[in-house]
């Protein structure tokens, strides 16, 4: 039986608490599917900086360039910053070094979760922000210019080699998530196009790959209408493809719309690696209280699996994902569990718990 390696990255605050979720339910699932995961923990984070004066342990960079996928916690806290003022992301460095331009940031409405909008039909909402996240208006990531105390600028870069990869990527997803039974296998170009020459570039280029995805439904639309629409009716976007910036704020918007950050997975994928964390960041606020909610991590979980299944064409693996992805739902749909981020009670325990008991 082939052993898979995991660079596994607890980080800060509540990561090392969702981590713990994460690799828990990893051993139920490993007998469960005769499957092998070996993972390693390494430090890093805003707390191991503070301690040592060093972002990673020593080799553990390179550790994850080496691994077959990547799990991230959270990294970061408000009060530790380097000397340029910005906080502790080593996950930052791993995108561009790794080359992870497509961040994979799904929607899901759970059972028995508080609806935020109140249309019967936000029960359904289940879509993915895809997020280009190695250009953009990132690119300009440490390279902006003030002059004189006058004028500041970033500049927003656009790529075709990163876009026609992002648009495959996007047709791909939605074309799995329809086989699986979800999403109506539609991909929506979100830009503005109409403004900027940056954005009529990264269209065309949409436009390009969907004549060759002909089966896949292709739409385009501006971000702020979709801003709008994302309130109005987030039930009928399936797959949403953008720049990175429209991507960080969108995503997070979505997040709000099925409970909050807590159930906000997050995969970034390239073309040779995969990093899986969730979306939200170490919530000092919450930390250490045991008060979490995991869901975010352990969806990532199923999807870091699902990736690995995928790429090395290894359907126990595949069917793991899969299960823990249910279970998930199972969790919920039993009803004895709300996270108190959603107004329950319930703990990175007790979720767990319950994920646990539904993957059986
Ligand atoms: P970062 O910039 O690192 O993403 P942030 O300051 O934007 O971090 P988070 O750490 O994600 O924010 O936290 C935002 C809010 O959401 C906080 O109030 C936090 O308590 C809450 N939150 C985030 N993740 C979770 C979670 N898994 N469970 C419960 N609450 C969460």
């Amino acid at each position: 039986m082939h052993q898979f390696e995991i660079a596994v990255f607890p980080g800060d605050g509540i990561g090392t608490e969702v981590m713990d979720a994460a690799e828990t339910v990893l051993k139920a699932l490993q007998s469960r599917f005769e499957i092998r995961l070996h993972c390693t923990r390494w430090d890093g984070g805003a707390a191991y900086y503070r301690e040592t004066g060093r972002e990673l342990a020593e080799g553990a960079f390179e550790a994850a360039r080496r691994a077959d996928a990547i799990l991230f916690g959270a990294m970061g806290l408000p009060d530790v910053r380097l000397p340029d003022g910005t906080e502790i992301a080593p996950h930052l460095e791993m995108r561009r070094a790794f080359g992870l331009f497509a961040g994979v940031r799904p929607a899901r409405k759970y059972p028995n979760t508080p609806q935020t909008l109140a249309d019967p039909r936000a029960e359904t909402i289940d879509l993915i922000v895809l997020r280009e996240s190695t250009e953009g208006l990132f690119a300009s990531r440490g390279r902006g210019t003030v002059e004189d105390d006058r004028v500041a600028r970033d500049t927003m870069e656009i790529t075709r080699a990163t876009s026609e990869k992002l648009f495959d990527f996007a047709f791909k997803l939605a074309r799995r998530r329809s086989d699986s039974g979800r999403g109506a296998r539609r991909v929506t170009c979100v830009d503005k196009s109409n403004v900027f020459v940056s954005m009529a570039f990264f269209r065309a280029i949409f436009d390009e790959r969907a004549a060759q995805a002909s089966d896949v439904t292709s739409d385009r639309a501006y971000v702020d209408a979709v801003a709008l629409d994302l309130v109005r009716k987030p039930w009928d976007f399936d797959v949403m493809v953008m720049e990175n910036m429209f991507g960080d704020i969108l995503s997070d918007l979505c997040g709000g719309l099925v409970g909050g950050m807590g159930m906000a997975p997050c995969a970034e994928i390239g073309l040779e690696h995969g990093l899986f964390q969730p979306a939200h960041g170490s919530a000092p606020d919450i930390a250490g209280q045991g008060i979490a909610n995991p869901t975010a991590m352990l969806v990532s979980t199923a999807m870091m699996l699902d990736w690995l299944g995928e790429r090395r064409g290894d359907a126990r693996l595949v069917a793991a994902a899969a299960s823990l992805d249910e279970a998930v739902w199972q969790a919920y749909a039993g009803g004895t569990i709300l996270p108190r981020e959603l107004g329950g009670t319930s703990g990175v325990r007790e979720v767990t718990r319950a994920v646990l008991e539904a993957i059986g």
